[in-house]
């Protein structure tokens, strides 16, 4: 499969080359260059699959000739060895949880299936790649336990001092092997503006790609969840409304291509916290991109969403397209914090401050009679301890996953400026 850069048509690369890019040279996202419907017998088939089969029909299409099938499978055997339950909440709403990874949110797929795909290119090559990723919490710990171990391949994180939790922050410092973790005396935004200058600057020796959602090997794996959970609700016969809540709109554009590939899906809504750029634009038209505000629910603190674009590419940059498909609300920390509540009181189920954000979305919706909404629960709660005790006033026990991180030693290199880490990466 080819993919072309968004910003101009012209530029067209194999997977192979758009994964070890991660962008185009122009900086614009990869997409595909064509999208073919899934078998209507598969999809009215689902249940008699497995995940794996179902995740090998899914993407293989996206992948094309570059990698062996044999291989592919072994590569999403190990990407999700895992349950993708979907649980009921109340009578008309439930939740597909995504937790259940070795880092507890959802990104550890794309994380582990990029890490793989880049594993087995590189041992055509011999030659070391250096991930370099900035991350505001989760992102870190995926793509540092996905990448663990992998030949040829070394991982730079970098995050800012004091404002990730101290979970996320053992998540990226106790691994080792071929992981670093260097802790910015900044804000994400900091670190984010290094690893564009890193990007940028020719002087720096290893050569680096990036590990985010706009990476293509770590997009579209996504879309496995929603087939996963049609699978899990297809006996129901009700029409699916897919809640999802977003930061930078990878996950639920992982949702939209599920669509164009033939599952049946009634329509998606994007739930944001107060970053409400694009609730914004389907009211007005207009696209403001704005600073990040923080808010509890801080993975989607997020003020110019970059797979937007892809979305819009989904639609053919239409408008009234995309607002027949798109629905999109806003939700302030209060409204979370009463939603988690309210979830606990009916059905005593802890959701995550993102969950609890997404469930939101569904009830701003409207569900109707025949309509079955699936809020996506994109973290476990006990990554935002904190948030769930002072909010539910619970204990949330913690699980083996998380336990083995608390008893490690923190290792990281704090730095300071750019200078810094261009003299870590050279040396
Ligand atoms: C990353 C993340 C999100 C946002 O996902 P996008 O694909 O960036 O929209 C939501 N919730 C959690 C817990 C996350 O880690």
């Amino acid at each position: 499969m080819k993919y072309f850069s968004l910003s101009n048509n012209e530029i067209v690369f194999p997977f192979k080359e758009a994964v070890i890019k991660g962008l185009a040279p122009d900086r614009g996202l990869f997409f595909p260059e064509s999208i073919t419907p899934l078998p209507k017998a598969f999809i009215e088939n689902i249940e008699a699959y497995s995940n794996v089969d179902i995740a090998f029909e899914i993407i293989k299409q996206f992948v094309g000739e570059e990698i062996p099938e044999k291989v592919l499978k072994q590569i999403i055997e190990e990407t999700i060895p895992f349950d993708f339950p979907v649980i009921p909440i109340t009578e008309n709403v439930s939740t597909l949880e995504l937790f259940h990874g070795p880092t507890m949110a959802f990104k550890d797929v794309g994380a582990k299936f990029m890490a793989k795909c880049l594993e087995y290119f590189n041992e055509e090559s011999n030659e070391e790649v250096t991930v370099l990723v900035a991350t505001s919490g989760d992102t870190g710990g995926a793509v540092a336990n996905g990448f663990l171990g992998t030949k040829g391949v070394n991982v730079v994180i970098l995050y800012p001092s004091g404002k990730v939790s101290d979970i996320q922050e053992r998540q990226l410092t106790t691994l080792g092997q071929n992981i670093t973790a260097l802790e910015v005396d900044g804000v994400f935004d900091d670190c984010q503006e290094m690893v564009k200058t890193a990007f940028l600057d020719e002087e720096i020796k290893p050569n680096l790609t990036s590990a985010n959602s706009i990476n293509i090997a770590r997009w579209l794996p996504q879309m496995f969840y929603f087939f996963f959970a049609y699978k899990q609700l297809k006996s129901q016969h009700k029409e699916i409304v897919f809640s999802v809540p977003s930061g930078n709109f990878g996950n639920i554009c992982a949702g939209f291509m599920a669509q164009k590939l033939g599952l049946p899906v009634r329509h998606l809504v994007a739930a944001t916290n107060v970053n409400d750029t694009v609730p914004n634009f389907l009211k007005s038209g207009q696209y403001d991109a704005k600073p990040s505000i923080a808010t509890i629910s801080n993975a989607m603190d997020v003020g110019n969403p970059s797979n937007f674009v892809r979305i819009q590419q989904i639609f053919d940059n239409h408008f009234d397209k995309l607002k027949e498909h798109l629905f999109s609300y806003s939700f302030s920390d209060e409204d979370t914090r009463m939603a988690m509540k309210e979830i606990h009181s009916d059905s005593n189920y802890v959701a995550d401050p993102h969950g609890a954000v997404g469930y939101l979305g569904l009830k701003t919706y409207g569900l109707k009679e025949n309509q079955i909404g699936v809020f996506l629960e994109t973290a476990h709660p006990v990554k935002f301890l904190d948030v769930v005790k002072n909010t539910l006033n619970v204990d949330v026990e913690i699980p083996s996953q998380i336990q083995k991180v608390m008893d490690r030693e923190k290792e990281r290199i704090p730095i300071k400026s750019y200078e810094d880490l261009k003299g870590f990466l050279n040396s």
